[in-house]
């Protein structure tokens, strides 16, 4: 079955702007929110697409790849397959996004009783190695979080009388409207402080430094954003605890470049290593792996080193590593050296004579993306 254009889903068109395509996945998130359309399998199948669509067109290297590819450039590799996105998923990548729209917690869209108060998200930002970001990791991080402050006692509002709502009723051209909002003394927590102990705040809040652990799991990409559930800012009264929201930042390696999954390494041969070939270590997120280059190796040649990249995040296997080889021509030479080479200018042996199996240019370049 063909899939449908990531940009259809979103409903923008190809030239569209990252705040358009933000605003467009923000608005059928909304509309397709499970809280919204309980039990709706097909609300669900949109939420999922759209949320697909949006994993791709929100990064720039994704976007590029479809924009030129389409589906194609993610088949078999950092893809989604079929399986497509699970909601734990979306949910932890893209939590953010729905900013204060889900902020009421679970008694958001209940509309009945009492409205859950949810501590506000903590965020911070956690760099990783490409090592740690290939072979995943659990960073523990102190975290400065608010947390209920031992002794405080809470008391019912008498402004809504515990109920969390206050209701207002006004006449309008359609007759007398009833309309109820958050009650705004207690913030519709239907509680309010009786006591405190010093050094609270006035919502009976205290800053405590805790070691928070996260796990990262291999294969994250510099921007998203993981959610540890419970480990924001506690909330007042009996409401539920924020979310630590981690911010990923991926530190460049010395040696190794990273490309969606694969790697991409620079080696340089120099002009006898290449002649009479040789081996040589590189480098890898494993640790250094040693590997043979033939002798008459030309520059430009690719070596792939296959599941030597980094794992999809989806947990659709590994990328690969592709090692560019590239011959050192030496500037300088002593005047033995100057005589060798002048001597060997009309040699047939030198004369240059590419077949197919030495990579030229454009099967390099049609070979990064296969
Ligand atoms: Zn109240």
């Amino acid at each position: 079955m063909a899939k449908q254009d990531y940009y259809d889903i979103l409903g923008v068109s190809k030239g569209a702007s990252d705040a358009e395509i933000k605003k467009a996945y923000r608005k059928m998130a909304l509309k397709y929110h499970p809280d919204k359309n309980p039990d709706d399998k097909e609300a669900e199948e949109k939420f999922k697409k759209a949320a697909e669509a949006y994993e791709v067109l929100s990064n720039a290297d994704k976007k590029a790849k479809y924009d030129q590819f389409g589906h194609a450039a993610f088949d078999g590799s950092g893809g989604f397959g079929g399986g497509g996105m699970n909601m734990d998923d979306i949910f932890s990548q893209f939590g953010d996004i729905f900013g204060g729209a889900f902020g009421g917690g679970f008694g958001g869209f209940g509309g009945q009783g009492r409205r859950m108060v949810k501590g506000s998200n903590l965020r911070i930002r956690v760099r990783l190695t490409l090592e740690e970001v290939a072979n995943g990791v659990e960073k523990k991080i102190k975290v400065k979080r608010k947390v209920q402050a031992e002794g405080t006692t809470y008391k019912t509002c008498t402004t809504c009388n515990g109920s969390g709502q206050v209701t207002r009723i006004s006449n309008t051209i359609l007759g007398r409207m009833q309309t109820s909002a958050p009650c705004n003394v207690c913030g519709g927590a239907g509680q309010i402080i009786d006591q405190k102990p010093s050094g609270a705040d006035a919502q009976g809040l205290m800053v405590s430094e805790e070691t928070v652990s996260v796990k990262i799991p291999a294969g994250v990409v510099d921007g998203m954003q993981l959610k540890v559930t419970g480990k924001g800012n506690d909330a007042p009264g009996n409401g539920i605890s924020g979310d630590l929201l981690v911010a990923i930042q991926e530190e460049n390696h010395e040696t190794l470049k990273r490309e969606g999954d694969n790697l991409h390494y620079d080696l340089y041969v120099s002009l006898p290593d290449a002649v009479l070939g040789t081996s040589t270590e590189i480098d890898t997120v494993t640790g250094k792996v040693r590997i043979k280059i033939e002798s008459g190796v030309q520059s430009g040649k690719i070596l792939r080193l296959r599941g030597k990249g980094i794992p999809s995040i989806n947990g659709y296997g590994k990328g690969d590593l592709l090692v560019h080889v590239n011959v050192w021509t030496p500037k300088t030479l002593n005047k033995t050296q100057k005589e060798f080479f002048e001597s060997m200018r009309n040699d047939e042996h030198f004369e240059p004579k590419p077949q197919s199996g030495d990579k030229s240019f454009f099967e390099k370049v049609k070979d990064m993306f296969s």
